[in-house]
């Protein structure tokens, strides 16, 4: 049995207070501007964020403000759960309510696709890359966030960031044996991105269409979207945190996502 070393959780704390660790906010800002992911016309579509106002130290409620929230469940910085898509939808404990909470901590794996990103949008990670990457950093550890730094959320404009242009999106992505192989030779908790969705902008037009959220979710992994700050942490290092919404039966949530890195 692992035993419970009594310092640690204060070490933690006197790290981060210390500065020798930081909290590196992977979050993308929530609002009404927020982009949601274009389907195509035939499939109905997400509503993005909006905000009305219960009262605001007014007549409606003297000496507080709130608001009320409507949005799709993927909206912004959020948390896809395996029972999002038709291939995780038996798995066991595959909702935002049932997933075991200690699946929302890991370590971060950080590949950096961001200048391959800048000479061709729709650019797909290969198995070969993981790999080559392995040989670097060491094999991707139980338990880990796979994230891919591409440097897309420095397109802050809507229409930079979901770039539609001939035949659909073009953002970057996984190859579909990519997806497959992370999801079945790794065990992963899910992979993050920061583009709109964890699939490719083309990928709705693949052979088999959106190969990732297919792969990981059939396979109980998680997907998390449009993160941000990805350049802020070590390849290897940080431990990320990212724990949707308790939504009973919810195939995911809008969430905050952070990270503890070194300093
Ligand atoms: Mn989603």
């Amino acid at each position: 049995m692992y035993s419970f070393k009594p310092d640690i959780l204060a070490q933690l704390i006197e790290q981060l207070d210390g500065g020798g660790l930081k909290v590196v906010d992977l979050t993308t800002p929530l609002g009404p501007e927020t982009p949601v992911i274009d389907l195509p016309p035939m499939f109905a579509p997400s509503p993005g964020l909006t905000l009305t106002e219960i009262s605001r130290y007014n007549e409606a409620g003297p000496a507080w403000y709130w608001n009320v929230l409507h949005l799709g469940e993927h909206t912004g910085t959020h948390f896809d759960a395996p029972i999002h898509w038709v291939s995780g939808k038996d798995l066991p404990n595959n909702a935002t309510d049932t997933i075991p909470p200690r699946k929302f901590i890991g370590p971060a794996c950080v590949l950096d696709l961001t200048s391959d990103v800048e000479r061709n949008p729709d650019f797909l990670l290969t198995v070969e890359r993981i790999q080559a990457w392995e040989r670097d950093n060491g094999q991707i550890p139980a338990g880990a966030w796979v994230l891919l730094r591409t440097g897309w959320s420095k397109r802050t404009s809507k229409e930079e960031f979901l770039n539609a242009g001939e035949g659909g999106a073009h953002s970057p992505g996984f190859a579909p044996e990519c997806s497959q192989w992370l999801a079945t030779q790794r065990d992963i908790l899910g992979v993050g991105v920061e583009t709109v969705g964890t699939d490719a902008g083309q990928a709705g037009g693949f052979t088999s269409p959106f190969p990732n959220h297919n792969f990981m979710h059939g396979n109980g992994r998680f997907g998390i979207t449009s993160l941000i700050n990805l350049d802020q942490l070590p390849t290897t290092g940080a431990v990320v945190i990212a724990a949707p919404l308790k939504i009973v039966g919810g195939s995911g949530s809008p969430l905050r996502v952070i990270a503890i890195a070194p300093a």
